[in-house]
């Protein structure tokens, strides 16, 4: 496959792959359905620095899907030291568990599964599809019955509601949660996250802001968030994403895009780089895959990830030919806009 993406890439964009000695393609299913997928696939990349991981979703267009290539690429190939991340200051990063679009008794097993894992923020998924207000509310208050009145709840809308139904239902689900931590992306544009953010006493996180927009300063610019969610990947790797929270001055949680455990550890040594962590981090959603690429996988244990060593991959649940074909065209594809 290497030597295929070698040969079909214009010069410039052949020269990416220069140092790269190999490239995988996986295919993992999952435990549950997740942002409407039940089997995640992408590719691995080996190089001189390590591994590195490139899988954006397939409903992503080839101008963000570039930037997740940067990311694999620039994981395999260069050393953090000299990319301006600093060493870890910390080595135990403190985790949420994740709670999909699930029913009330689904979902409160799943809480009562993370409190015995030591967990004590839940993450829930809603606004998942038209109408599911009362269902959205009911996951809230069973998480809340599980996890206890001292665990932290945060939803996570992506982007679904219009400003006018942010204003009005985030107070309900606030309300639903015995009160939230903070609503993650209410509403898509910057702008209507910095009206809620005065309007209404819930606190913001900005997700879509910063790793789709031209401007993710923006945030910063309109003040429009009290918490900033980073994405190794999608912002272009651990340096890209570790410059953005420099320049934001806002608190950060690192999240994954469901990830193996390569990316999961580019999550993990960019949350032990920030300055400050005062909250928990999306990045134990590898339990929502079938298999990995380690053993034993990123778990939580009382209620952290432990950072450790690079990742060295053990195993690559592999993909079909056709998928493999199109990863092949899709990467030569992403290799030509970013040498562009
Ligand atoms: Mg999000």
């Amino acid at each position: 496959m290497l030597e295929t993406i070698r040969k079909q890439c214009p010069p410039p964009a052949a020269a990416l792959w220069e140092s790269i000695d190999r490239v995988e393609v996986f295919s993992i299913a999952m435990r549950v359905r997740f942002r409407g997928i039940t089997v995640r696939d992408g590719v691995l990349v080996h190089g001189p620095a390590g591994w590195g991981e490139c899988a954006p979703f397939w409903n992503h267009p080839d101008s963000h899907s570039a930037k997740w290539l940067a990311s694999a690429l620039s994981q395999a190939t260069k050393p953090l030291a000299d990319q301006g991340v600093p060493e870890p200051k910390r080595h135990q990063i403190p985790v949420n568990t994740t709670i999909a679009a699930l029913g009330p008794e689904e979902a409160q097993a799943r809480a009562l599964a993370a409190v015995d894992a030591g967990i004590n923020t839940a993450k829930v998924k809603v606004a998942d599809k038209p109408d599911c207000l009362s269902e959205d509310l009911q996951r809230l208050e069973a998480v809340r019955g599980a996890m206890g009145p001292g665990a932290a709840l945060r939803i996570d809308v992506n982007a679904a509601w219009d400003l006018d139904q942010a204003l009005k239902l985030l107070p309900l689900y606030d309300r639903a949660a015995g009160g939230l931590e903070y609503a993650e992306q209410p509403c898509r544009s910057t702008a209507d996250l910095a009206v809620l953010r005065r309007k209404l006493q819930v606190p913001i996180a900005a997700d879509e802001s910063l790793r789709l927009d031209a401007n993710p300063m923006a945030v910063r610019q309109l003040e429009a968030a009290d918490v900033a969610v980073l994405k190794v990947s999608p912002l272009g790797g651990i340096s890209a994403a570790y410059e953005i929270y420099k320049r934001l001055e806002i608190p950060a949680v690192v999240s994954s895009a469901l990830d193996t455990s390569v990316g999961i550890y580019a999550g993990l040594r960019l949350a032990s780089a920030l300055d400050q962590l005062p909250y928990a981090c999306g990045l134990a959603t590898g339990s929502l895959l079938q298999e990995d690429v380690i053993e034993p996988p990123f778990r939580p244990v009382n209620g952290h990830l432990l950072l450790g060593q690079p990742v060295s991959v053990e195993r690559i649940p592999p993909a079909s030919e056709p998928l493999r074909e199109r990863w092949c065209q899709r990467l030569v594809r992403l290799s030509s806009l970013l040498a562009s």
